[in-house]
């Protein structure tokens, strides 16, 4: 396994590579729910390849980059294992160097909701980034988590906005025993947090449960029952549990199936 710190190195080891190409695009502090995403790439293409990078225009001023985990040798270790043939480590200011000046804005309600109400630029920062590391890898497929369903619209809406030539492959969510989605920031938990965590998972099954008990019901039921479950912890304070359409982020009038067998709530049945 090669690993790349710099934009030059990467052009040259492309200009090598023949057969397909994956990207894994990650932040490093590497789990199974990464891993699902190595695994799938490494059965699809001739070359894989990974980024590690904690990307800074994602972050908020007070949000944790300083703190967010970091373990570069172990998580080596597991992208060798995973079969990964090159990893993409390179800093900030190889990303973001001085003079820095163009980002790709996704705008309306795609960003406007969610995540990117209570976090300005993140989109901005997550679009950018993924732009510039197809720029550089060009691959034929990318890989991301469902677990980040918001990203996805985001970077789905941008590939077709841009007429990228990628194909997005989306991994179902990974989770431990207990139904908490696995993610890196799961580290910042203490024992009493960790083990109040899972009621979000259970306020996501709560939520199915109100659909399939009245499948063509107002989505008001679903929210309800998923905001129940969470007031139910008094550790959990709920900053959304809602029902959106899952390729405009726009609020549904009316639970419905998938619009295609290819829409970003149907991913993996797409060919
Ligand atoms: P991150 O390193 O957290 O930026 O995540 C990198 C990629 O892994 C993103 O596409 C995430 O959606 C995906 N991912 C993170 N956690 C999980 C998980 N538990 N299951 C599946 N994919 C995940």
């Amino acid at each position: 396994m090669r690993i790349v710190r710099t934009i030059h190195e990467i052009e040259y080891a492309r200009s090598q590579w023949s057969g397909p190409v994956g990207l894994v695009p990650t932040m490093g502090y590497l789990h199974e729910g990464h891993l699902s995403l190595f695994q799938t790439a490494r059965a699809e293409n001739t070359t894989v390849v990974a980024s590690i990078f904690v990307n800074p225009t994602q972050f908020g001023p007070n949000e944790d980059l300083e703190r967010y985990p970091r373990n570069l040798e172990r998580d080596l270790h597991m992208l060798e294992a995973a079969g990964v043939d090159m990893v993409f480590t390179p800093t900030a200011s190889e990303m973001y160097p001085p003079g820095f000046t163009t980002y790709v804005e996704p705008q309306g309600s795609l960003v406007e909701q969610g995540e990117g109400a209570s976090r300005p630029n993140h989109f901005r920062g997550v679009a950018t980034v993924v732009l510039k590391l197809f720029q550089l890898i060009q691959p034929q497929r990318a890989y991301f988590g469902q677990k980040d369903a918001q990203q996805i619209a985001v970077i789905t809406r941008m590939v077709r906005d841009l007429n990228l030539p990628v194909k997005l492959r989306v991994r179902p969510t990974v989770r431990e025993a207990d139904g908490l989605a696995m993610s890196s920031r799961n580290s910042y938990l203490d024992p009493a947090t960790r083990a109040a965590a899972p009621i979000l998972y259970q306020a996501l099954q709560a939520g199915r449960q109100a659909f399939e008990a009245q499948p063509t019901s107002n989505p008001a039921a679903v929210m309800q029952a998923m905001a129940e479950i969470v007031a139910q912890e008094p550790q959990a304070h709920l900053d959304y549990a809602e029902v959106r359409d899952a390729e405009t982020f726009l609020p549904l009038e009316r639970l419905q199936a998938p619009r295609s067998s290819c829409s970003p709530s149907a991913w993996d049945q797409c060919a």
